[in-house]
């Protein structure tokens, strides 16, 4: 293995995958520049995404479960929500972790650069900085972790603040007396539930027959029951055709499939229709990156793109744009400028939504298997039978390997149920790992915990779980 390290590397956008790229490639003995129009390391992830959402879902979970706790005997007073000081918790979060970055990079010595770089070839880049400053930089490796954006629609494209994206909705302005979200995917679910939790009255409307579309049908049907206690409304098959900025609110004229119109009037309106790539990146016509049709740059297994001097990753590069995903990517870019034999080729990318109940799912899904008439065998275990989950009063959960009938390995693993996004690291270690259904089966589980629905899961297939009582066919 012949080994490079003595690289001046540039990395344009410091979000998960650009600044795991920095560091590493500081730690493999790299002179690095990260280039960032933010104060410090983070991206939208630590800014704009997941960090700030997390922190308000936590919130909103505490709310919720207070609510819940009448059942077990514990009336609460309904809370007393003072805005500014719950939007002061959340950008204390995000200033700590993007601080820590900050140290972190100083630490490396990572020239951290607070601008905008362009290219002016494929290894010089002009850097404005915040101030208004520039430079113009040459280097050996240029690595893209330029992100993505919230998707446009024309339709909604109304200039008031009643209008939001993810980050107006993180902002937290005010708490809106009724808010229609529009996507019911993983932007449209977190937030609408953070919003439904603090009080607004939440309408969700969803062009496709059902919310998450990549998600799972028996996945995504205790979230869904459970979203229709908590939320106003729940509308499938149906888009927003227009809206109308009324002063007093947004008017919205919400189409169904079949045709059919109603108008309601909402205080905001949030649009979550998905992300676009960041790739018109200021004189990258002048190097040789490819970027193809729906806006991704194109990139090998290696990260590189079709300039050799010139590497990308994160959403930039592809879906799914998910920050873990970036961060491995970032790193095997990383690896193969040093010279390592390196591949970006992962059996399992974890997705996780991260409502209440979550959703988390890894490798094969059982609608790919059903499109692609690929032969699965699907075990599932029900929550109602987890000790854990009845102590939590949360039985509507469900895990679920997806086996190959043949070699009985675990191809795909399936949790809906509160704590699945910290459970869905076992189903990817299992599928990186090869495990059989047996190996899984024979590890021996804490009691009593939820992470046991996954070994009981593989008893099932077996037909052998303590738990339920399946009688053997035939
Ligand atoms: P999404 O792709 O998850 O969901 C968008 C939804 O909007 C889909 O269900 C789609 O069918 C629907 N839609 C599209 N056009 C519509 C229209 N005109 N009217 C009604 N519905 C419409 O996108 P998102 O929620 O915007 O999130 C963007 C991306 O950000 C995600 O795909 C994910 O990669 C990432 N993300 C991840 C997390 C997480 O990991 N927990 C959280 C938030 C965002």
């Amino acid at each position: 293995m012949s080994e490079t390290t003595n690289l001046n590397i540039a990395v344009i956008g410091a979000g998960p995958g650009g600044y795991a790229a920095a560091f590493l490639a500081a730690d493999l003995g790299m002179s690095v520049t990260l280039i960032d129009p933010e104060l410090n390391p983070g991206g939208v992830c630590l800014y704009r995404g997941c960090i700030p959402s997390k922190a308000l879902l936590h919130v909103a979970k505490l709310i919720e479960e207070s609510h819940q706790a009448k059942d077990w005997g514990i009336d609460f007073a309904p809370p007393k929500i003072d805005l500014a000081r719950l939007r002061g918790w959340k950008e204390n979060v995000v200033k700590k972790l993007t601080g820590g970055l900050g140290v972190l990079s100083k630490q490396r010595k990572v020239r951290y650069l607070q601008g905008r770089a362009a290219f002016e070839s494929s290894t010089t880049l002009h850097v404005t900085r915040a101030d208004g400053s520039g430079e113009s930089l040459a280097f050996d490796r240029v690595i893209l972790a330029t992100g993505s954006r919230p998707a446009i629609v024309p339709a909604l494209k109304l200039e008031t603040p009643r209008m939001m994206d993810s980050t107006g909705a993180l902002n937290l302005e005010d708490i809106p007396g009724t808010l229609l979200v529009v996507g019911g995917g993983y932007i449209g679910l977190e937030l609408g539930s953070v919003y439904a939790a603090l009080g607004t009255r939440v309408t969700v409307v969803e062009m496709l027959p059902g919310l998450l579309p990549g998600a799972d049908r028996d996945l995504v049907l205790p979230l869904h029951k459970r979203l229709e206690k908590m939320l106003d409304g729940i509308l499938l098959n149906t888009t927003v055709a227009s809206v109308k900025d009324e002063g007093s609110g947004i008017r919205a004229t919400l189409k169904t499939q079949d045709g059919a119109t109603q108008e309601k009037v909402f205080d905001r309106v949030l649009v979550s229709v998905g992300r676009k790539p960041n790739s018109e990146i200021s004189g990258l016509d002048k190097t040789r990156v490819q970027v193809g049709p729906r806006g991704f740059i194109q990139v090998n297994k290696q990260l590189q793109t079709d300039d050799p001097d010139i590497y990308a990753v994160g959403d930039a590069v592809g879906e799914p744009m998910l920050a873990h995903k970036a961060m491995h990517e970032g790193r095997t870019a990383v690896e193969a400028i040093a010279g390592h034999k390196v591949a970006f080729e992962p059996n399992a990318i974890p997705a996780v939504v991260f409502t209440d109940p979550e959703v988390a799912w890894c490798g094969l899904t059982e609608t790919q298997a059903q499109n692609e008439n690929r032969e699965v065998k699907v075990a599932k275990f029900p929550w109602a039978a987890s000790g854990r989950a009845i102590t939590l009063d949360r039985p509507e959960g469900m895990t679920k390997l997806l086996i190959d009938p043949q070699t009985e390995r675990v191809l795909g693993v399936g949790i809906v149920g509160v704590g699945a996004g910290e459970m869905i690291a076992e189903g990817v270690l299992a599928i990186e790992m090869a495990a059989l259904a047996k190996d899984i089966a024979l590890t021996i589980h804490p009691h009593p915990t939820l992470s046991e629905t996954v070994m009981e899961s593989a008893e099932v297939f077996f037909g052998t779980s303590t738990d339920i009582y399946r009688p053997k066919r035939g």
